[in-house]
């Protein structure tokens, strides 16, 4: 039998993400640029620590386009592993 959740590479406390609205002036951890109070950052979790990286959503597009790269190589290596749904 499988324990609980089905877990994930980015979620589950590793590097989990949530969108947040920030209550101060931030800095994007990647370009720097100052995020504005009240405006919308990508909170990433650092596994194994309490802490996180802020990111402005425009580096967190790059870095989700990234990851989906990431992942698509990773199926590329692994050809035993197929979506559920594939049919090839
Ligand atoms: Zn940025």
């Amino acid at each position: 039998m499988k324990k609980g959740k089905t877990p994930s590479l980015i979620g589950s406390g590793a590097g989990s993400v949530k969108s947040v609205t920030s209550g101060r002036l931030r800095y994007c951890k990647r370009c720097e640029m100052g995020i504005a109070k009240d405006s919308i950052c990508i909170e990433v979790s650092i596994p194994g620590s309490m802490g996180s990286k802020t990111y402005c959503t425009t580096c967190f597009a790059e870095i989700l386009d990234q990851t989906e790269k990431d992942i698509a190589k990773l199926r590329e290596n692994l050809p035993a592993i197929r979506p559920k749904d594939s049919t090839t």
